[in-house]
């Protein structure tokens, strides 16, 4: 779904790239956190796959589609295949929650028919039925938060990719977020998550990716947890472990 060959990113004027010959496959329908210290290459690996960013060297290949063949004009297409969610929500102030979902099924290019049915449900997908009439700064932040991914899911796109999601919310609210991304993993979307939140990612326990200086220095594909570094995380104290040196010093002790 997405695949990543030896991408290399570097901006002008810094000394190292953002991204270090970086590569990565992503299969569909996978659930996937992204993590890493503060510039290691997050972001920018996210703005590889919505093409905000042109890498330096490298191949990415998104649900088939070759970016090196997505031509300046075809950008704002292609993007719209894709379901992207920013920590701020990016709502429209003056438009009300069903607007804000209408207006992205608009820009889309959906007949105002489909809209006025697709709309209600994918509210009712986010549970904010109810909400429909109200503006953005008359929502919670976790419920603008839903708007903004009822407007990225609205186009059933295959894959969504949220950067920050809940940089903004609470701890309840968080949960509730990542639920719902969970449930439209289920039917059958590619999500990727870039979090800091080391709760959230150990207990969802999926793949892990972890981006250190613009490489993949870890790369869980089960059972992931937050790691930030290359080296494992002993499972048992270190104590425990039976090393050669540890087995001798037993020795020498009943000696
Ligand atoms: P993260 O999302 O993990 O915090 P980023 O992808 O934002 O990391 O940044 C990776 C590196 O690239 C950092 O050293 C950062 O300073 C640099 N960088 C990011 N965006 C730009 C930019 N527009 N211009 C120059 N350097 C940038």
């Amino acid at each position: 779904m997405i695949l990543f060959d030896s991408v290399t990113k570097k901006y002008p004027g810094d000394e190292n790239p953002a991204l270090d010959s970086v590569s990565l496959h992503i299969e569909p329908n996978e659930f996937v956190f992204l993590v890493g210290k503060s510039g290691a290459g997050k972001s920018t690996l996210m703005k590889m796959i919505t093409k905000e960013e042109i890498p330096d060297a490298g191949k990415i290949i998104v649900g088939g589609i070759d970016l090196d063949y997505v031509k300046k004009r075809h950008i704002p297409g292609y993007r719209r295949r894709l379901g992207v969610v920013f920590q701020d929500f990016k709502l429209l102030p003056r438009r009300t929650v069903y607007e804000n979902v209408a207006f992205a099924l608009e820009i889309a290019g959906m007949s105002g028919k489909e809209i006025r049915k697709t709309v209600p449900k994918v509210l009712e997908l986010v549970d904010l039925s109810d909400q429909a009439k109200k503006f953005p700064n008359q929502l919670s932040g976790g419920q603008q938060q839903r708007v903004s991914i009822a407007r990225s899911v609205a186009r059933q796109p295959r894959i969504l990719i949220a950067d920050e999601p809940t940089a903004n919310l609470d701890k309840l609210t968080t949960k509730e977020i990542i639920d719902l991304l969970k449930k439209i993993n289920d039917f059958g979307t590619t999500v990727m998550v870039i979090t800091h939140e080391e709760s959230i990612v150990n207990n969802l326990q999926k793949r892990v990716i972890t981006l250190k200086d613009g490489r993949i220095v870890n790369d869980q594909k089960n059972n992931g947890i937050y790691k930030l570094d290359e080296k494992p995380v002993p499972k048992t104290p270190i104590r425990n472990v039976q090393t050669p040196g540890h087995a001798l010093k037993i020795k020498r002790k009943v000696i």
